[in-house]
């Protein structure tokens, strides 16, 4: 049986690979873009703004909020999907340029950073002090501003949301006031804002805790969907060395898991590079995302095929090296007919198995083209207002590609929503930084505390400035 699927993929290969290689592995090529039309890096979500500022200093920022009446929306590396960074008609600030580093403490294992600095900068700053930064996503492209106001996680065994490793933050309010916040201080704007998206102010500044850059050793297990949350309560929240764990879920069966755990450990490195290094073209990478998405047996091969090649060994490598992933790897030749997305579901850790198997029935009702199920775990997040982890969760991180046609938003926002229903049916909830497709009751269930946001919206916000896409969708201010 493996043989013929083997010879099947061979032969379909040896069709496609003619067809379309060069398709695959040219360098991406750069959308028609405008300074005064803000768009994410899906593509999908154009936004025609009147002005654009990329400010440096906080008083800039102060004055621009101060003096300006209107719309205000805020952008950092641009990596939410549903356009979370802008409105029609705002002034945008682009805060990619606002990326100073401003203190280091290698004694007390904190840093302080303009909020529009990504954790790429971060690493390169603090690694030779053999630090890590304590959570961030798995890749380093994002700014800590962005990463903040959506509250984010990566695959740090024990950590929960980016809130648990904050010390304190900075933000401009409407008023044009400048207030710092922590968690025993201005607790309301700390709780407010880390996951706001945007809506209470501009984050100017954060101060970090960091944690040790320590030597990991991946290892991994392929096993059936049903052993895996047992697999992760015994061998990976309980292990006293696992920092770094993820299980994919293979489409389309969906009926198994690889997972992944990087471990310390004394051994020694098998690569000697601290940081992955930048500018590399990721040609292979980019083939083979396509072939796992385009290729007739594509999702067959990688399980079969290339990921034992891929997951060959135990290499030992540091942490910021596994921590420094550039979203770069990602990046197909082209966007425009069809693009790759994200989106995210959280599920109590008990109700696996449940939201598991309504998921994979959704993707095959649906015939949705998934590259990848990630699954992580996150601890619970009972401060931020609009917390995504109301309870211990497993995140379902789906990985797939779409069409950019209207047909084709439609129809994933008929399937988003179905999922959405399955994750609050058992007591979840899903991720807001991907495209807006949750009706306002699924929205108000998911995030039952955002009722207390909106009312600290209006405090601080009264004359609504700070708007984008997603809270224009959810917030309807009186009047
Ligand atoms: C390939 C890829 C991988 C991802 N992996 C993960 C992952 O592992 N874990 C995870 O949790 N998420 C993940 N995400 C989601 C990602 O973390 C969020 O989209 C995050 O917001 C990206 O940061 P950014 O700098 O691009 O923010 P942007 O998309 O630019 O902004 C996000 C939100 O933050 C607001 N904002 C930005 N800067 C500020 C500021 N200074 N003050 C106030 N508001 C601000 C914006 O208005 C917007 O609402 C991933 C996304 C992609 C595309």
């Amino acid at each position: 049986m493996f043989k013929r699927v083997v010879l099947l993929l061979l032969a379909s290969a040896g069709l496609a690979l003619g067809v379309a290689t060069w398709n695959a592995v040219r360098a991406p090529i750069e959308p028609i873009t405008s300074p005064l039309l803000v768009n994410d890096v899906s593509q999908l979500n154009p936004i025609p703004v009147n002005r654009v500022i990329t400010p440096t200093t906080t008083e800039e920022i102060v004055e621009a909020v101060k003096g300006h009446e209107g719309p205000i929306s805020i952008g950092g590396a641009r990596h939410s999907m549903g356009g979370q960074i802008a409105t029609v008609g705002a002034l945008h600030i682009d805060m990619r340029g606002f990326d100073t580093i401003l203190a280091f403490s290698p004694s007390e294992r904190t840093i302080t950073v303009q909020a529009g600095a990504r954790w790429r900068q971060i690493q390169e700053r603090i690694d030779a002090a053999n630090l890590s930064v304590a959570i961030m996503q798995s890749y380093a492209n994002f700014t800590v501003g962005g990463s903040l106001s959506v509250n984010v996680h990566g695959r740090y065994v024990g950590r929960g949301p980016l809130i648990r490793s904050v010390r304190s933050l900075k933000v401009v309010l409407a008023d044009g006031s400048v207030v710092e916040a922590s968690p025993d201080q201005n607790t309301d704007v700390f709780n407010g804002v880390i996951g706001g998206y945007g809506g209470l102010g501009v984050i100017t500044e954060a101060t970090f805790e960091l944690a040790d850059n320590v030597k990991l050793k991946r290892h991994d297990r392929t096993m059936p969907i049903g052993e895996y949350e047992r697999y992760f309560v015994d061998e990976v929240r309980g292990s006293a060395t696992a920092v770094l764990h993820n299980g994919d879920i293979y489409p389309n069966a969906f009926d198994t898991v690889h997972a992944v755990t990087f471990s310390r450990t004394d051994d020694p490195l098998t690569v000697a590079d601290r940081v992955i290094p930048e500018g590399k073209p990721y040609r292979l990478d980019r083939f083979l995302g396509w072939v796992v998405s385009d290729w007739p047996f594509g999702k067959v091969a990688r399980q079969h095929l290339i990921d034992p090649i891929v997951f060959r060994g135990e290499p030992v490598t540091w942490r910021n090296y596994e921590a420094s992933y550039d979203t770069a790897e990602l990046e197909p030749a082209s966007r425009a007919a069809s693009t790759y997305v994200l989106q995210e579901y959280f599920v109590p850790v008990d109700r696996f198995d449940e939201f598991a198997a309504h998921m994979r029935a959704v993707f095959t009702h649906r015939d949705v083209n998934v590259i990848n199920v990630s699954i992580r775990h996150a601890t619970q997040d009972l401060e931020s207002l609009l917390s995504w982890a109301r309870t211990g969760v497993f995140a379902f991180v789906v990985y797939y590609k779409q069409g950019t046609s209207a047909r084709a938003r439609e129809d994933v926002g008929v399937w988003t929503r179905e999922l959405i229903d399955v994750a609050l049916s058992v007591g979840g909830s899903y991720y807001l930084p991907y495209q807006i497709h949750a009706s306002d009751a699924q929205f108000f269930r998911a995030y039952p505390r955002a009722r207390e946001y909106f009312a600290l919206k209006r405090r601080l916000d009264p004359t609504n400035k700070f708007r984008n896409e997603l809270l224009n969708k959810y917030y309807h201010p009186p009047g």
